[in-house]
């Protein structure tokens, strides 16, 4: 694994790598589109550092899966430790705002979710989290107003805006926090909004955050050359 956290100015941040924090269900019409129910708190899991992967590397597809699917979400890195922390402590815990696709090998999660099976096989895997570069706070107005967006081969497949968020992302970092230590370095990925889909060989994927931050990357064209 070569990755490290960047800054769109092209800065190589000094936050080690660390796991990444997952909430399902953030969006009420993404767990509808899954007909999931709407959790009464955030549904939470996570994936290890070995997932994440820069947005510029190509997306690599598993072999033991034929539905790899997107799912954009608006990713959190964190520049300060957090344990069982009020909201004004979470105010000055975060580093980075940037962009990251919850790669879902869904053939492989609807199998496991029929076993009662943990997801890590589906979610987790090597290069499950792409992840974009990071935008600094003081250059965000409001992270509660973010519009995002993912586009594939030039179509519109999802276009979300934090503000539709169930738990928005203060309350659910304190939150998280409760259950397990966010530490300077770690992810935290707040959901993804409707529209998730199948990936296939050689699509271009544009990602685009509050209409001013622009990342693409492809999905590589014989994904089952890996593993
Ligand atoms: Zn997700």
């Amino acid at each position: 694994m070569n990755y490290s956290h960047q800054f769109i100015d092209g800065g190589r941040s000094i936050l080690p790598v660390g796991k990444v924090v997952c909430v399902g269900r953030n969006y009420v019409e993404h767990a509808r589109e899954l007909n999931n129910p709407v959790p009464s708190e955030p549904l939470l899991f996570m994936k290890p550092a070995t997932a994440l992967s820069a947005m510029s590397e190509l997306i690599r597809i598993p072999a033991y899966s034929n539905d790899c699917q997107h799912e954009i979400e608006l990713a959190i890195l964190m520049g300060k430790k957090l344990s069982s922390a009020t909201i004004d402590e979470v105010k000055g815990a975060i580093a980075g705002y940037g962009l990251a696709l919850d790669l879902t090998l869904r053939d492989i999660q609807q199998h496991l979710k029929q076993q009662g099976q943990p997801w890590e096989r589906a979610k987790a895997f090597d290069g499950s989290c792409p992840i974009t570069p990071f935008v600094k706070p003081e250059a965000i107005a409001n992270a509660q107003e973010l519009e995002f967006s993912l586009s594939i081969n030039k179509a519109v497949k999802q276009q979300g805006n934090s503000r539709e968020m169930l738990w928005p992302i203060q309350q659910l970092l304190a939150h998280i926090s409760t259950y397990f230590t966010l530490m300077p370095g770690d992810i935290v990925l707040t959901g993804t909004p409707s529209g998730v889909g199948p990936l296939r060989a050689g699509d271009q994927l544009v990602l685009e955050l509050a209409r001013q931050y622009r990342f693409t990357t492809q999905v590589m064209a014989n994904p089952h050359s890996f593993k």
